[in-house]
């Protein structure tokens, strides 16, 4: 039996999870995996390819079909959909648009906890995302369940995709977030869920070092 680390994050969309998971593997040294990442590059292939979210074939052809890797560096996530880096692309309007839908299909969920189940077997890690205290790793050692108030989460999106999106209005984040919400949480595969042992942390008023620190203090017990 391994008996490494398995910080587990999962939360609503824009709620601060992936800046909470990359301080916390930076501060313990831990491997940060950003799971998201990984449905979007997903999306990023079916949107590129015009495969038919309906069709069980084309899905099963397609995930056949993509490699993904992660490039550890300075704790941002860099990820490769078949050695192409699309770490920028997966971040736009269309994938964000179209990602819960595909992260709703089965067989694409199935794959993708397969690959973050064989991430997190062997090395310390932090893993953020929507199922990761549920369904990827059950017995996770810590798992936190992370909130916000909504107008708040769309006001922290929107600053941050602002300046690559000049366009985009704060009404349109605002209705992606609340949109990935309830298909994240209304899916009939692991839909979004506090696991019954998850720590509760809104961060409505708590700036990235609180979190932090009450973050660090949950888990140093475990070092
Ligand atoms: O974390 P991020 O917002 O980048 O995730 C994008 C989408 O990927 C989510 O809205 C959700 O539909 C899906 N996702 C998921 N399970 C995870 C991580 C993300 O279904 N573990």
């Amino acid at each position: 039996m391994s008996n490494n680390i398995v910080v587990a994050i999962d939360g609503y969309s824009s709620c601060g999870k992936s800046t909470l998971a990359k301080a916390l593997a930076k501060n313990l040294h831990f491997v940060y995996v950003d799971s998201g990442a990984m449905y979007r590059a997903v999306a990023l292939y079916f949107l590129r390819n015009k495969i038919d979210l309906n069709d069980h074939g084309q899905v099963n052809d397609a995930l056949k079909k993509i490699h993904l890797n992660f490039h550890a560096r300075d704790y941002e996530t860099h990820i490769t959909l078949n050695d192409e880096e699309v770490s920028a692309e997966i971040r736009q309007m269309p994938v964000s648009e179209s990602v819960s839908a595909v992260s709703a299909i089965h067989e694409v969920r199935h794959e993708m906890v397969k690959q973050q189940q064989r991430m997190g077997r062997s090395k310390n890690i932090v893993m953020d995302g929507r199922d990761i205290g549920t369904a990827v790793f059950p017995d996770a050692t810590v798992k936190f369940f992370m909130t916000a108030d909504p107008i708040t989460r769309a006001e922290r999106r929107y600053k941050e995709l602002l300046p690559k999106n000049p366009e985009i209005t704060l009404q349109e984040v605002f209705e992606n977030l609340a949109h990935r919400d309830y298909q994240d949480t209304t899916r009939k595969e692991s839909p979004l869920v506090r696991a019954e042992d998850a720590i509760i942390l809104d961060n409505t008023d708590l700036t990235p070092d609180e979190q932090l620190l009450f973050a660090l203090s949950k888990v140093e017990p475990f070092l």
